[in-house]
């Protein structure tokens, strides 16, 4: 399937000069949604995971019904504040300023395998910041799975030596 049919490029939004991907039609279209989520779930069907991570919110829309085709877990990446239990946190830079990412600290056991997903990678911040939530928990990063790969970002350079399946790129 050609997902790009189903992406939306938002001029200017959500700021001048950005090229913003709109992914909400592709999960409109119930075909689609479904078949970019089988690729994730074969991709990941033999890597043996325990546990499927998202950062928010998007990467929430693609793990759950991955982590629910696979009948394993799903442990939700947030921002700061949002998590009510324990936590611990990354700090990451973005273009202007910074951000942090939390997760719960018991919601990772040592040893447990994790596909981490998200909707979109760009210059790779998110991902990397979430891939060392992961595995200060020690959790083992078996695969990252996203829909979009904005390539002339090179996020996928932050990815060496991790197993990544993009669904298309541009
Ligand atoms: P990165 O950290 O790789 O630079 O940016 C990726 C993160 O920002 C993802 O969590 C993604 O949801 C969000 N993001 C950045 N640009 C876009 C975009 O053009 N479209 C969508 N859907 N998400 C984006």
């Amino acid at each position: 399937m050609d997902y790009k049919n189903y992406i939306k490029i938002v001029e200017d939004w959500p700021k001048e000069g950005i090229q913003f991907k709109d992914i909400t039609p592709l999960m409109d279209n119930g075909k689609a949604f479904k078949a970019a989520v089988d690729e994730i779930v074969a991709f990941a069907d033999e890597k043996d995971i325990d546990l499927v991570v998202g950062p928010e919110a998007r990467g929430f829309i693609i793990g759950c019904p991955v982590s629910y085709a696979l009948e394993v877990g799903f442990a939700p990446v947030r921002k700061e504040g949002k998590l009510p239990r324990e936590v611990i946190k990354v700090d990451y830079g973005l273009e202007y300023g910074k951000n942090v990412l939390t997760i719960h600290k018991d919601a990772i056991k040592p040893g447990q395998r994790v596909l981490i997903t998200d909707d979109l990678l760009a210059t790779g911040g998110t991902i990397e910041a979430t891939i060392q939530l992961v595995e200060a928990l020690g959790g083992i990063v078996v695969g990252c799975a996203f829909l979009v790969e904005l390539s002339y970002l090179n996020g996928s350079d932050n990815l060496e030596g991790y197993d990544v399946l993009t669904l298309t790129s541009f």
